[in-house]
């Protein structure tokens, strides 16, 4: 058997299970699978240090992991040294860890146009919106500004990677939130510097949120038909990348999709059925 999984505290809620499971499987891997693995942080290097002898080929990392296991990689990617975090490990012969960021060109990927030459409004200064402002920058963005409920972290973020903080909206081409404003499915507009009505401004609206009913910025901006991307195809984006670096494989982005699709299908009628 040769194992995958994905290493956060708390990680019970991630779909990546059902997502590359799917994958595995329609790629006719059937001795592969992909697991969760719920680890506290006191005990993240010593199970790192363990997966390979228990079959790990490789796993996602998700919160609160993301920057730490930078520090176990003995040969972390350019991209993911700048971002300062990865979230795939590759184990290979002799203790070798290969540490990558595939939420950086997951979200390029998914975008509706090339953010060459264009501008973007990057909501908070968490690990994601480092990863997206990189991901702007390094795929030829004119500009990407950065607005953030703490202003300091915003100017920090941006002199570190040479974007522009600002503390209001203006019209961008792409309007990213990398906050977790709307994971609690209320709307969104009391706590960011957007309004339902000035989506208008956005030549897209790509939100890394995501619920079992969509987000309201999400349909907020679809209702004004502006183009979105949900956080939905951006887990499905960067998991495809992930499954690629892994298996050497073309990663079955549609079955990937359906397959998170599915989840949260399941999800929404759990939910219904609680009420
Ligand atoms: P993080 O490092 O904890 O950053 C959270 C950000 O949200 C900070 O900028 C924080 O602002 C802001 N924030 C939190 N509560 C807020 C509020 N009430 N009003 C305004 N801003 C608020 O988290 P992260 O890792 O960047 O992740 C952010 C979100 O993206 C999460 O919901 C996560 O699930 C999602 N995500 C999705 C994917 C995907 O594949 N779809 C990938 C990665 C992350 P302050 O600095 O002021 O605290």
């Amino acid at each position: 058997m040769i194992r995958l999984g994905v290493l956060g505290w708390p990680v019970a809620h991630s779909r990546s299970p059902a997502i590359q499971n799917a994958a595995l499987a329609a790629a006719g891997l059937s001795d592969w699978r992909y697991q969760l693995l719920p680890v506290p942080p006191d005990l993240l290097t010593e199970v790192v240090a363990a997966l390979p002898a228990a079959g790990f080929r490789g796993v996602n990392v998700t919160i609160p992991h993301k920057q730490a296991v930078l520090a176990l990689a003995t040969e972390p990617t350019r991209r993911a040294r700048t971002i300062g975090a990865a979230n795939t490990l590759s184990f290979g012969p002799g203790g070798r860890v290969a540490a990558d960021n595939t939420d950086a060109p997951g979200l390029i990927a998914s975008l509706p146009l090339p953010p060459q030459g264009r501008t973007a409004l990057v909501l908070g200064a968490g690990g994601s919106a480092r990863a997206a402002v990189w991901a702007l920058l390094d795929a030829g963005a004119a500009e990407v500004r950065v607005w953030n409920r703490t202003p300091e972290r915003a100017r920090a973020l941006c002199a570190s990677l040479g974007a522009t903080p600002v503390t209001q909206a203006r019209p961008a081409d792409i309007l990213v939130n990398c906050t977790s404003v709307g994971l609690d499915g209320t709307s969104p507009f009391d706590r960011l510097p957007v309004t339902a009505e000035n989506l208008v401004w956005f030549g897209c609206v790509v939100d890394l949120v995501y619920t079992p009913k969509g987000t309201e910025l999400v349909r907020a901006a679809r209702d004004r038909a502006v183009a979105t991307v949900d956080g939905l195809e951006l887990l499905v984006a960067q998991g495809a990348l992930s499954f690629e670096v892994w298996t050497g494989l073309a990663p079955p982005v549609a079955v990937m999709r359906a397959a998170a699709l599915g989840e949260v299908a399941a999800a929404a009628d759990s939910y219904r059925g609680r009420r």
